[in-house]
């Protein structure tokens, strides 16, 4: 305030710097009502008078670089004695409205909508992009009103009362804060707000609010937001697809897997990894040929070759060895499927391996079972035709000496006795058979007894020998006698019918003749009695099944040599119910010597 302006009102107290306007201008309340106009943005011209003399004032006011009102300026003079301004004065003058302009331009010309409110809430300023962004004409902002202005707004917004009391609780002198949001349009724009208080010096002033149209990022954002929700759902569908993918893989009873184009496992189940020996975890990424080294030489051509070729194959029998089980061989029914992208294009194979081990040895069992099932039919049918031969055999003979013993009688001669002997003989033979049917049934059903007492093998051997008459001249017979008794404790029946046996069979399978060697002997704490022939002896593979219910070596065809097959196989029993052992030595046209040992008696 200059000295000029400082009489003029009145001001006698030193400089005016700092003092209220209200207590300097006093004297001049007309030029003090200017001010306030101006203090509002508005310039103006005003009059007075004041000791006799017409003043005037032009009061303008002063805004800041950044649009912003600083103050006002006001020039007084004296209207009787017009003078000019000084040359100072006016440059400044028109430099003041020259950046006034600039600024205006400015303002109106920024992207933000702006509006400066005071605290009588009184629009000091606003820009066009506010007018446009809130369609607020010159007329609606002409009273400068602001609670007015924000009336024809607020039904634009979303939630008008909240937009509203957020505007009017921001007008408070109090309200410091600076601060950002954003208002969402019915129409769909989208500002953001920022608002914040105007200050002159310290003191708060007014506040100004920013608004900036965001409605294109925004819906950019949303469309983005949308984008990645609808992304992380894809991604949690498939998630959950692989989820419901890997339950069903690693629970199926069978192998599956899936095979890269580098041959490498790139998934595969529990079951698959178990053929391995390993746990899946173990196997992902790893090679096929590392992972089953025993079969990789088969399946990883044909798994190149449905790669190749695009063509799935399908239920391939496989058999071989894993590690999980070496030395055994396993089989599997195997297919490989390709895998494509939705593209067409080959991204490697799938196999499903389903283990059939069981059930190939359930099938070879069942196989098995049913050729013995065959066999012990073929072995029934050809029993009975033996069996039948062999009863009707003696009957022949026996009945032509019969024959012979009738008509003897009928001539009322005396019957000759060779006929009673080869009769007798003839039913011995028979008694014999029906003797070892009987055994083998008895045998069968576990009902063979033995009468066992203190036996002494050499007096024992020379008793049976002293029955036993070979029908042949051409046979002869050697007893090689122990130098003891041999006492062991036997059934004396049972092993007469054993050494019988094995006497009768060298004899019968020696049909050229030839000496039978009998021997007993100790061995260790065994005696053990042997009978050797030379004769047609046993071929090597038959050696094994010839203590069997019913077999026949095939050097021995029931047209040469009868017999049901019996007598081994009780020979066996008996002595294996002595505790003894019985086996055979022989080479085939070479003759056998059949061993048996029992425990002696101690
Ligand atoms: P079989 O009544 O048929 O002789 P066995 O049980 O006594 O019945 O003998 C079984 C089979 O063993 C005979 O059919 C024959 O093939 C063979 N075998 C038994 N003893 C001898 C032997 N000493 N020499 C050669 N083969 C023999």
């Amino acid at each position: 305030m200059d000295p000029v302006l400082a009489g003029a009102a009145g001001w006698r107290d030193g400089a005016p710097a700092g003092h209220p306007m209200e207590e300097v201008l006093g004297g001049l309340p007309w030029l003090k009502h200017a001010l306030d106009t101006a203090l509002e943005g508005t310039e103006g011209l005003c009059e007075g008078h004041e000791h006799g003399q017409r003043l005037s004032a032009v009061v303008v006011p002063v805004f800041g670089e950044d649009g912003t009102q600083l103050g006002v300026c006001a020039r007084l003079r004296t209207l009787d004695t017009p003078k000019q301004p000084p040359a100072g004065e006016r440059q400044a003058r028109e430099h003041l409205e020259h950046q006034t302009s600039v600024l205006r331009a400015t303002f109106d010309s920024i992207a933000d909508g702006v509006i400066v409110v005071d605290l009588s809430r009184r629009i000091t300023a606003f820009n066009k992009r506010f007018q446009e962004m809130w369609g607020l004409t010159d007329e609606m902002l002409e009273e400068r009103d602001a609670e007015k202005a924000l009336a024809s707004a607020a039904p634009l917004v979303k939630d008008p009362e909240r937009f509203v009391a957020g505007i009017l609780r921001r007008m408070l002198p109090s309200s410091e804060a600076e601060n950002s949001d954003i208002v969402e349009l019915r129409d769909g724009r989208v500002f953001e707000r920022k608002s914040l208080p105007q200050r002159l010096g310290d003191t708060i002033i007014g506040r100004v609010w920013s608004y900036r149209d965001v409605t294109v990022e925004r819906h950019a954002q949303a469309e983005q937001a949308r984008l990645l929700a609808a992304e992380q759902s894809a991604r949690e569908r498939l998630e959950e697809s692989f989820a419901v993918l890997d339950t069903f893989l690693n629970h199926a009873p069978i192998g599956l897997g899936f095979i890269g184009k580098d041959l490498r496992f790139l998934r595969l189940n529990d079951a698959l990894a178990a053929l391995h020996g390993r746990r899946r975890e173990e196997e992902i990424g790893r090679l096929v040929r590392e992972m089953t080294p025993h079969v990789a030489s088969t399946v990883e051509p044909l798994m190149r070759q449905v790669m190749e070729t695009g063509r799935p194959i399908i239920g391939l029998d496989m058999t071989g060895e894993v590690p999980a089980t070496p030395g055994q061989q396993r089989h599997w029914h195997v297919s490989y499927y390709p895998v494509r992208t939705a593209g067409g294009g080959i991204l490697g194979v799938g196999a499903v391996v389903v283990e059939v081990t069981a059930e190939r040895h359930a099938q070879a069992e069942r196989e098995r079972l049913l050729r013995e099932a065959r066999e012990a039919v073929r072995i029934r049918d050809d029993f009975l035709s033996i069996a039948a031969h062999e009863l009707k055999t003696p009957l022949t003979p026996l009945k032509l000496h019969l024959q012979m013993m009738k008509a003897q009688v009928g001539a009322g001669r005396l019957v000759a006795q060779h006929h009673v002997d080869k009769a007798l003989t003839q039913v011995s033979r028979l008694a014999v058979l029906v003797n070892d049917l009987l055994d083998a049934s008895r045998i069968q059903a576990g009902r063979l007894e033995l009468c066992r007492e203190p036996l002494s093998l050499r007096e024992f051997v020379r008793e049976v020998l002293s029955d036993f008459r070979s029908t042949s001249p051409l046979h002869s017979l050697e007893f090689e006698e122990p130098g003891e008794p041999l006492v062991v404790m036997a059934d004396r029946g049972r092993l007469a019918q054993v050494l019988t046996n094995l006497l009768e069979n060298a004899f019968k399978y020696s049909p050229t003749g030839g000496t039978v060697h009998l021997r007993a002997e100790r061995v260790g704490g065994e005696a053990r009695v042997s009978v050797r022939d030379e004769g047609i002896g046993i071929p090597e593979d038959q050696q094994a099944h010839l203590f069997e219910r019913f077999f026949r070596a095939r050097n021995a065809p029931i047209s040469g040599f009868g017999g049901l097959g019996l007598g081994l196989y009780i020979c066996h029993d008996i002595i294996e119910r002595h505790g003894g052992r019985i086996w055979v030595e022989s080479r085939l046209e070479h003759g056998s010597t059949f061993h048996f040992s029992l425990p002696l008696a101690s």
